[in-house]
């Protein structure tokens, strides 16, 4: 633990867990590779400008966060649980490729959040001139630390902040990968604004309903479950292999439109097959923004007789991740199929 700040004021942690923000050019092989946690605090001056105490933990090693595992959400999670009372909010640093997975993630595992979990990082390194990561890295701390005129947390939620605009991580999703405008959240407006000043969209941010509650970390998630992206020209073989896999529990199949897959039987009868052998089908749809209504198109409705959930407006990384929490949680398939079908942490829109 790494404290540089101490006042009476907000405590905010930084969770460094690796990510370009952090990086900078291995001269001699001309990669980018890691530094250490202190040198970005050295190339962020302005932190010691705010009156927060901000106190910082890295994991060790340092991840990519294409190399981002379910236990390193665990990690994260059991960091926030251990210091949950020291601090006001948690920032945490990440790779862009994967944020929106554990940014979704976190904000399953821990339910009746009343402090802030905010996610960032960066396009370029924090040491480069033109880097987006010190205005994301102020602009975060800044949310983190945010109370209203009673002291409650402003954004008690799990989120990402990046290039001005605070989303909710489970509706957010990489959409570019070199555009400093890197995340979306296509299907929900966003939380926060940052310009001159910081303007919250308050009536929109979730509240907890006891601001004295700890909240409950859910740490044991289940990973039985595959994703199917349809496309035309998919094969019998592959759409079987990914809807009747011997250890799925789950799928995730990613249709066209407002949810609409292949009328062809082979098509359908595989689905029937899967549904039958008792594994979960999600319908949630390939299109960036809207949702899945299986009763416009007959291609959606037979979908839905042979057995297929509504997924509605979820994103793909935001249903792998409530897949992955209730499955760890319910061991009993129809337990699971319920919550699935409920909003749990404003995931979806019904
Ligand atoms: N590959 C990096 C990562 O996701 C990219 C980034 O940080 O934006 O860890």
């Amino acid at each position: 633990m790494n404290r540089m700040n101490i006042s009476d004021r907000a405590a905010i942690l930084l969770i460094y867990t690796g990510g370009t923000i952090g990086m900078k050019v291995d001269q001699k092989e001309q990669t980018l590779k890691p530094f250490n946690f202190s040198q970005i605090l050295e190339e962020v001056p302005e932190l010691g400008k705010f009156a927060y105490r901000i106190d910082s933990y890295t994991f060790n090693p340092l991840i990519d966060s294409s190399d981002i595992e379910p236990s390193h959400w665990v990690r994260m999670a059991e960091v926030i649980e251990d210091k949950y009372d020291e601090y006001d909010g948690f920032v945490i640093l990440h790779g862009t490729d994967t944020m929106a997975y554990s940014a979704s993630a976190l904000s399953f595992m821990i339910e009746g959040q009343t402090k802030p979990v905010i996610f960032t990082g960066s396009q370029l390194p924090i040491g480069t001139p033109r880097t987006d990561g010190k205005e994301n890295l102020i602009s975060a701390v800044e949310i983190a630390a945010a109370k209203d005129s009673q002291g409650h947390a402003v954004v008690p939620e799990v989120c990402i902040c990046f290039d001005n605009i605070l989303m909710r991580g489970n509706r957010a999703s990489k959409v570019n990968s070199d555009n400093f405008r890197a995340f979306r959240s296509e299907n929900y407006p966003p939380l926060a604004e940052a310009g001159i000043n910081i303007r919250y969209n308050t009536g929109i941010i979730r509240k907890p309903s006891d601001w004295n509650q700890k909240p409950i970390f859910h740490k044991t998630l289940d990973t039985r479950v595959s994703i199917l992206k349809l496309h035309p020209g998919i094969t019998p073989q592959t759409v079987s292999d990914i809807l009747c896999g011997k250890e799925t529990k789950a799928v995730i199949i990613e249709t066209y439109g407002s949810g609409n897959a292949p009328s062809k039987e082979w098509f359908l009868s595989l689905v029937r097959d899967a549904a039958e052998m008792g594994k979960i089908l999600l319908n949630v749809t390939q299109c960036r923004a809207g949702g899945v209504n299986m009763d416009i198109y007959a291609t959606g409705k037979s979908l839905k007789t042979a057995g297929v959930t509504n997924g509605y407006d979820s994103t793909t990384e935001s249903a792998l991740a409530k897949l992955f929490y209730l499955l760890g949680q319910f061991p009993d398939i129809e337990e699971v199929r319920k919550y699935l079908d409920l909003d749990l942490r404003g995931e979806i829109s019904k």
